[in-house]
């Protein structure tokens, strides 16, 4: 007989044959299920802030026992994964990739879409989302990122657009679909990319992302300077800020943009309103985004770790339980821009809200009751060896240096990559993957050193829809 069989038979005659408390209420068990997301980070990516955090690529605690280590594909619709014929040319990994959009109605939604479009299939049609059946039935949701609010990944949460550049169309649907309890991010208009208030129109010479809506979008602050309102295509349009502006927002919502306030409810489940938006001091991100400087963490606005904690508070005032996604968004930023030191602060942050979120769940929840998944939505940047696309070393792996060393590393493209990504996980029903292999890579699996074995990114939903019964 099958193991678990025999132990839930013997644990059955055990309660049959216990005296029946009086009045005994039954106990509803928690689900929850928290998602992290590092958006465009691949193996050698995760390995590389592992090892620049620890000495060692697969350092961090997620990173071994009890954690398992998977791996996801993450083709796009008109692509596939064949490890044979993926590392059968160095050029072959830069093919069919998706991107963010659909990477995110994949996971979310659980179908391959056209790149660009959030939560409708290639044939426009709507795609309910996980988070959405989840609200349904009795969950709160949420969704938390250190890029725009709005922005693809957090998007693809609770949106349904044919363009993920309808930011404020996303928006919205994010905030009065019902689905969502939780949304946290930046995209805020008096703030530029480097967190300072917009002072003149010197974000519209600076920021690609910002569109000017009119002339008259600016305000006097106290000491008398002109400054302007940017409207970031991610973010809340110009009416829906006013809106927030006034207090006009759905029922139960609050609304935050200070540091202090993020760490107030952070700190004190007490603090927590039963529906936060929060969308921190910046334009674009929770760090400071200029290439040709180093990047650093923007000290007015919240950590990822302390948005995370905000939005776990938030959510877990709900008896039924949660789903929150958590996403390091600027991953992807540094690894389109082939910024490696860039890349290793924002997995910092990323690795510093896992961090607090697992000891959150160990304190305020357990194992049995949550499930942490770990993972991005696709690889950005061919991040490999100098050596690497020359004979004799075709796939030489990024070489590692230690703890506080860069590794020795080439980007090979400035794009999406179709290279399978990890994906750690912990928790209630962890062993579902197990039921979701699509296949085995022997190859990518030898080289960072795990069995190969694959899901697909369109399988997440199978597992978590099982974890809350739904
Ligand atoms: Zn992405």
């Amino acid at each position: 007989m099958n193991r678990y069989i025999s132990l839930f038979l013997a644990f059955v005659s055990i309660i049959a044959a216990l005296p029946l408390p009086v009045q005994a209420a039954p106990r509803a068990k928690k689900s929850n299920v928290i998602l992290f997301i590092a958006d465009g980070a691949g193996f050698a990516t995760f390995s590389a802030a592992a090892d620049y955090q620890t000495g060692s690529p697969t350092g961090l605690p997620y990173m071994s026992k009890p954690w398992k280590l998977y791996s996801c594909s993450t083709y796009s619709i008109d692509g596939d994964y064949d490890p044979d014929e993926m590392w059968s040319s160095f050029k072959k990994q830069m093919g069919n990739a998706t991107d963010s959009a659909a990477a995110a109605t994949a996971i979310n939604a659980g179908v391959k879409t056209d790149n660009g479009s959030l939560g409708l299939d290639d044939d426009q049609e709507w795609l309910e989302t996980f988070a959405e059946m989840a609200a349904k039935k009795g969950y709160t949701c949420g969704s938390v990122t250190s890029v725009q609010v709005a922005h693809a990944t957090p998007g693809g949460v609770a949106g349904h657009a044919d363009s993920r550049r309808e930011g404020s169309r996303i928006f919205e649907q994010s905030l009065k679909s019902g689905a969502l309890s939780v949304l946290i991010g930046c995209g805020h208009p008096e703030y530029d990319r480097q967190g300072n208030p917009v002072v003149g129109d010197s974000l519209s010479r600076n920021s690609q992302l910002a569109t000017r809506n009119s002339s008259d979008d600016y305000y006097f602050s106290a000491d008398g300077k002109k400054h302007f309102l940017e409207f970031n295509v991610f973010g809340p349009s110009k009416r829906q800020w006013e809106k927030i502006q006034n207090g006009e927002l759905p029922e139960g919502w609050e609304f935050i943009e200070a540091r202090e306030d993020f760490q107030r409810i952070a700190n004190d489940p007490g603090e927590a309103p039963k529906k936060l938006l929060g969308i921190a001091r910046s334009h674009v991100s929770f760090t400071y985004d200029d290439r040709n400087k180093e990047r650093q963490v923007i000290p007015t606005v919240p950590t990822l770790a302390e948005a995370s904690l905000a939005a776990l508070n938030v959510l877990n005032q709900n008896r039924k339980g949660f789903y929150l996604m958590i996403e390091g968004g600027a991953v992807d930023t540094c690894n389109h821009n082939n910024n490696l030191p860039g890349m290793l602060l924002e997995m910092r942050e990323f690795n510093a809200a896992v961090a607090a979120v697992c000891d959150w769940v160990e304190k305020n929840s357990s194992w049995e009751e949550t499930l942490i998944i770990i993972t991005s939505d696709h690889d950005t940047g061919a991040l490999w060896s100098p050596n690497a696309d020359k004979s004799g070393s075709l796939f030489e792996k990024i070489q590692f240096n230690g703890k506080g060393s860069l590794p020795t590393y080439k980007y090979f493209t400035a794009n999406h990559t179709n290279q399978l990504v990890p994906v750690y996980a912990r928790g209630k029903n962890v062993e579902l993957f197990e039921k979701c292999i699509r296949g085995t890579d022997p190859f990518f699996g030898k080289l960072w050193n795990y069995d190969g074995r694959y899901i697909d990114n369109t399988d997440f939903i199978q597992v978590m829809t099982y974890v809350m019964g739904l």
